[in-house]
């Protein structure tokens, strides 16, 4: 089990992350969320070691993790780190870099453990192909099978997908998380990007001005958001009294009700149509089936 506990930290006087504490389980996969800056990638390295910690305490297992003062070599065995930057050998193939670490004096079964990683990141076609052709998102996905050659027990992923195009991306988190589900390793995920979380994490924590402000299931924040900052991140939100925090899909355009609207513009969105409308002077968003005309008078009705 990770465990972090009451960690705080600043690079200077000022504080990034105030009294960080939660824990993950073996196998579990825990997500974190905030607005760029608010300290995602720094507690991701201090998990890793990457810093000496001055109030709090971070251990794996029983094992404390521990900065630079005390090792020599940052980092553990057990835990691997995907960076944002990726730290590739570009002149070496895709699974050159995969199988660098692995041992030489088995052969075969450190060919059979690079075809299997480079499948799970589905990277088939560029296994002989050098590194510095690799596209971003392909190279990203280099990063991730490597760190997975040694069979880490946690995983740590910084924005793992964030460089990888949408044709791709669904696909390829769901055979990572899938692999690292099967294979019981833990994986702390930071991201902003909802679809890394909703159908993966077990754990939520959002990190807001230096603190966590929810920790709890993808779901149970998802339903239950307590600023207007956490809607924002699932999906277009209205601030609608007296009913509070609630999604465009909430929103229902009726036949007849108290509430009347005005509508302004209407936004293609696929499976639905988003419409924007002013209601007591504001800007309203509604999830709604078909296109509406502009100027149309609507009503509408919450239901939460
Ligand atoms: P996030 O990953 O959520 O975008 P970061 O952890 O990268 O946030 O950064 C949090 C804050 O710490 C930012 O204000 C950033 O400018 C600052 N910061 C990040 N790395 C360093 C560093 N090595 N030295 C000083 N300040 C840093
Ligand atoms: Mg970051």
């Amino acid at each position: 089990m990770l465990k972090v506990e009451n960690v705080s930290f600043g690079y200077s006087k000022t504080k990034i992350l105030k009294a960080i504490d939660f824990s993950v389980e073996a196998g579990e996969n825990l997500a974190i969320i905030g607005e760029s800056g608010s300290g995602k990638s720094t507690l991701l390295k201090l998990i890793y070691g990457e810093y000496d910690l001055k109030q709090g305490h971070i251990f794996w297992k029983d094992e404390e993790i521990l900065g630079p003062k005390h090792n020599l070599v940052v980092g553990y065995d057990f835990m691997k780190y995907v960076t944002q930057e990726f730290d590739l050998m570009p002149f070496i193939t895709v699974e050159e870099n995969i199988g660098k670490y692995l041992s030489r004096f088995y052969p075969e079964e450190k060919q059979k453990r690079t075809e299997e990683l480079i499948k799970v990141v589905e990277l088939e076609a560029f296994a002989k192909t050098k590194v510095k052709l690799l596209s971003g998102g392909q190279k990203q996905r280099v990063a991730i099978a490597r760190a997975l050659a040694k069979q880490p027990e946690i995983l740590l992923l910084d924005e793992p997908f964030s460089h990888i195009d949408n044709f791709k991306k669904q696909s390829l988190r769901r055979s990572v998380f899938k692999y690292l589900k099967e294979n019981n390793i833990a994986c702390v995920v930071a991201t902003h990007d909802k679809n890394d979380v909703l159908g993966f994490a077990d754990q939520l924590l959002v990190i807001h001005q230096s603190e966590i402000i929810a920790k709890d299931t993808p779901q149970h924040i998802y339903n239950h958001p307590k600023l207007p900052l956490i809607a924002s991140f699932f999906s277009e939100f209205n601030v609608i009294e007296p009913y509070g925090i609630v999604y465009a899909n909430q929103v229902k355009i009726v036949n007849q009700s108290d509430l009347k609207a005005v509508v302004k513009t209407s936004y293609f969105n696929g499976n639905s149509w988003l419409i924007e409308a002013e209601y007591n002077s504001e800007s309203i968003f509604i999830e709604h089936s078909s296109n509406v005309n502009i100027g149309k008078i609507i009503f509408i009705k919450v239901s939460k």
